[in-house]
């Protein structure tokens, strides 16, 4: 067989094969404690379990239309509305099988030979490997541990190129919990004025996931920007549901009729059920996510604290999302060394930074979907190696 060269640039994302060696381990009997995977530690509200099983007693058993049913649709309209006082037409929401769909439809649609994609690193390892997949050139933007790991606009702003087509940013962010503050954005989007060819994906799969009041900017809110934006956001995360599969994109009008072709020719449409189920989580009640949510800031108060304990680490304050990214300089150890020596002596998976992109050599990525208990036997037993 004769592969196509594709295959060959084409990434992975590092946390599955972390849990693939964590589950071996823990298969041999090993007390495997695991703070590697990003997906939450909480069941899929029942509710919303209900109106899936429902769906299929009822007959929801045949394809949907490509860009996802009209009632879900214009449920996440009025879920956007309502979280971020913004108009949307529920024609240019193209629901897909979870968050990833969207960024490698993106990026299909405008990476090539001879064009550039910027990214964020340290940031989501499928960002670089599906635009290296693409033929198009990754250019990576830094993003800092002295800035809370938000964006720099002035710096994102200077590497664009003419050949730039497209930027990839992502707020919440993984693996880092950074937050980019509202004064950085604005500074961000009043600089895209000059580059009118330059299109947009905001990534924000942890847009409802936040601490200390700080505030979700979806760059939804800034007109200038609108016919050249897509926003990505779904229920895996808000809602613990990332083995539905269940995502959805905000396209621009002169994109979606392509997103919708990519739905077409990929996977025709989310399966029914889902898609009933992801449509009983943004019209039911809310309060399984704000006590997930309650959750998630108690661990993180404690894994900031207990990691700032341990001789070596310096742990920066996450505002978002659910990961931790201290940084582990002070150990002597490489982002690899350390991922490599905790989970096979300590049994505590963990991911190294370096996992991704070349700006987390130095930290390693812990993520608190785990209980309190959990996370303090893992502090303890990183502690005992250090
Ligand atoms: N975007 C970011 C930043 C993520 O961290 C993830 C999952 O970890 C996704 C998108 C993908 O989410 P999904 O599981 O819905 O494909």
């Amino acid at each position: 067989m004769i592969f196509a060269d594709g295959m060959a640039r084409l990434g992975t994302e590092s946390a599955f094969t972390v849990l693939a060696r964590a589950q071996a381990l823990a298969s041999e009997g090993r007390d495997i404690i695991n703070l590697g995977i990003g997906q939450p530690d909480f069941p899929t509200p029942p509710h919303i379990v209900e109106a899936g099983i429902k769906a299929l007693r009822d007959g929801h058993h045949g394809y949907t239309p490509a860009n996802g049913i009209p009632a879900l649709r214009e449920a996440v309209a009025a879920d956007l509305h309502r979280r971020h006082g913004v108009e949307v037409n529920p024609d240019n929401v193209v629901v897909v099988p979870g968050g990833k769909p969207t960024m490698f439809f993106a990026v299909l649609m405008f990476g090539q030979a001879g064009a550039e994609i910027m990214y964020p690193d340290p940031g989501f390892p499928i960002y670089e490997s599906v635009i290296r997949y693409s033929g198009a050139t990754p250019v990576p933007m830094a993003l800092k541990e002295v800035n809370g790991f938000a964006f720099d606009a002035e710096t994102v702003l200077a590497q664009i190129t003419p050949r730039t087509r497209l930027i990839i940013i992502n707020s919440p962010a993984n693996p880092t919990g950074g937050v980019t503050p509202r004064a950085e954005v604005d500074k961000f989007v009043a600089g895209l004025a000059d580059h009118p060819h330059v299109a947009v994906l905001s990534d924000e799969i942890y847009s409802r996931m936040l601490y200390d009041g700080r505030e979700h900017v979806s760059l939804l809110q800034y007109p200038s920007i609108r016919d050249r934006l897509i926003v990505l956001d779904g229920w895996s995360k808000t809602y613990a549901m990332t083995g539905w599969r269940l995502g959805y994109a905000v396209w621009p009008d002169a994109a979606v009729g392509h997103a919708t072709r990519l739905c077409i020719n990929d996977h025709s449409c989310v399966n029914a059920a889902a898609q009933y189920a992801g449509l009983a989580a943004l019209t039911g009640p809310q309060d399984a996510v704000a006590d997930m949510m309650a959750a998630f800031d108690a661990r993180r108060r404690l894994i900031v604290k207990a990691l700032n304990s341990l001789p070596g680490m310096r742990c920066t304050d996450p505002g978002g999302a659910f990961y931790a990214f201290p940084n582990i300089e002070g150990t002597g150890m490489s982002a690899m060394e350390a991922q490599n020596r905790f989970l096979d002596e300590a049994g505590v998976a963990t991911i190294a930074g370096t996992s991704f992109g070349a700006g987390g050599e130095g930290f390693l990525r812990f993520s608190y979907a785990n209980s309190a208990e959990n996370i303090a036997r893992a502090i303890d037993r990183i502690g005992a190696i250090l």
